[in-house]
């Protein structure tokens, strides 16, 4: 088979890709429409498949290894207080081989809305999942329309193995190895793809019983015992968000490292994603204890015994996710594109991003963390326009080598490599991944009350 319509990449002197390459590209696929569709849309075959392998590879380029670390509600301001303070080893090291700058929300800051949209680089209107829920049910993989990152892989011949991503549930078969965020209630079918690859069970802690954990967080004499107390109980609204927001956060988190690091001793794969909610948990939770003055200027009481003991708690958690990331990135090459990123920021829940109940104190702000890290990375690059999430695949797809997708939103941020590195590539166009088949329809768990009640109680859904 003859290779796609493609043209080399031409940086400028100052890194910059001639915007006329691109143009030039986007000339050439429309000058021969047939050719480009014949060889480059989906066949059926494919587009249900999401299993057949595709020559059309680019046999040139060296393909490294990439990491996508995603920390949801992981704030940029705070990341930049810490780092200054040297409390981030990890990100320091990365952003040392590469560069960190902020990601604006374009897609409203709703995690599963944002996440989704980042692996498939198109709105929310077109690949389905616009919100926790769909058709109020909580969304589930089958609600997705169009193919993920990990659908197309095969495609190409490459691996993947994503953990804990949103919306993942049920596992998608032929997509490399998942384990799907509904993994680590232990209480669920379909929860990894392949059948059997490993069994989140057998990593689940009791992280209820076994507390020994929290002192790195809070010195809260935390009471885990709920079951005779009532809201009105002082301590009881403490002690409700130490359970769900930051035991719970550990739990999942840790987790879900722990089945990454076993998997990867057992399989290569060119792309590893994972996914960490410790920042967003903690977040929303103890956030009038980690900024009380916003909240104390606007006549909200925050008390002093609960501020020495849980002031730190989102720092801390902040300081527990810097150390995943250095324990995922040592899982992969070093020579390994690293992909640090949040879906959105976090700030008190005040004024534009004010909350109601005593449950909640901390909101999304629409701007969170991007960090690209590796050999290939140009470092300290600022971006030269805004960067959204929607330039996260194209980004992915340049570093994996493998056509950009017309009808994707996004951009390569290809001010962000290196010359060499680009030089190494051809920009390939396909026109899109067309429709997911079967893609659309929720589908219903005997666990959806619960799931719907736990997403209530921790305030994502009214
Ligand atoms: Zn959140």
């Amino acid at each position: 088979m003859s290779p796609p319509p493609s043209v080399p990449i031409r940086p400028t002197p100052g890194g910059r890709l001639a915007p006329t390459a691109l143009l030039l590209a986007s000339a050439l696929l429309v000058a021969t429409p047939s050719r480009a569709a014949a060889q480059e849309s989906p066949s059926p075959a494919r587009a249900t498949g999401e299993e057949s392998a595709s020559p059309a590879t680019s046999p040139a380029a060296a393909r490294p290894q990439v990491l996508v670390v995603a920390l949801d509600g992981l704030e940029p301001t705070l990341v930049r207080e810490l780092l200054a303070e040297g409390r981030l080893p990890n990100l320091a090291r990365l952003i040392g081989r590469g560069t960190m700058t902020t990601i604006e929300c374009v897609v409203g800051s709703t995690s599963p809305v944002v996440w989704t949209t980042v692996m498939t680089g198109v709105p929310p209107e077109r690949h389905g999942i616009t919100d926790f829920t769909v058709d109020g049910v909580p969304a589930t993989s089958t609600a997705r329309r169009v193919p993920a990152l990990w659908n197309v892989l095969p495609r190409h011949d490459l691996r993947s193995a994503v953990f804990g991503w949103l919306v993942t549930w049920p596992a998608e078969a032929r997509s490399g190895v998942m384990v799907s965020d509904r993994a680590y209630w232990g209480r669920f079918d379909d929860k990894v793809s392949p059948p059997g690859v490993l069994d989140p069970a057998a990593y689940h802690f009791n992280g209820v019983a076994d507390t020994s954990f929290l002192p790195r967080f809070t010195s809260w004499p935390y009471d885990a015992d709920l079951s005779d107390r009532t809201p009105d109980d002082p301590s009881y609204a403490v002690d409700f968000l130490v359970h769900r927001r930051l035991v719970n956060a550990w739990v999942h988190d840790t987790t879900f490292a722990r089945m990454a690091e076993d998997l990867a001793s057992r399989y290569t794969v060119d792309l590893l994603a994972v996914y960490f909610q410790a920042a967003d948990y903690t977040g929303h939770g103890f956030w009038k204890w980690h900024e009380p003055e916003p909240f104390r200027a606007a006549g909200v009481a925050v008390d002093d015994a609960e501020l020495a003991a849980l002031g730190d708690v989102v720092r801390n958690a902040y300081v527990f996710l810097d150390e995943l990331v250095g324990r995922m990135t040592a899982l992969v090459d070093d020579d390994a594109l690293v992909v640090v990123l949040s879906d959105h920021g976090m700030g008190p829940g005040l004024g534009d991003y004010a909350v109601e109940g005593d449950f909640l104190s901390g909101n999304h702000r629409d701007e969170g963390v991007l960090v690209l890290s590796g050999p290939m990375v140009r470092r300290g690059v600022a971006p030269q326009e805004r960067i959204t999430h929607y330039d996260v695949l194209p980004t992915l797809l340049l570093a994996l080598d493998l056509p950009q997708v017309l009808d994707h939103r996004g951009r390569p941020l290809l001010e962000c490599f290196t010359d060499a590195f680009l030089a190494e590539r051809r920009l390939r166009f396909e026109p899109t991944w067309g429709p997911r088949d079967g893609g659309g329809a929720v589908e219903r768990s005997e666990h959806d009350q619960e799931i719907l009640d736990e997403l209530r109680s921790l305030g994502y859904l009214k």
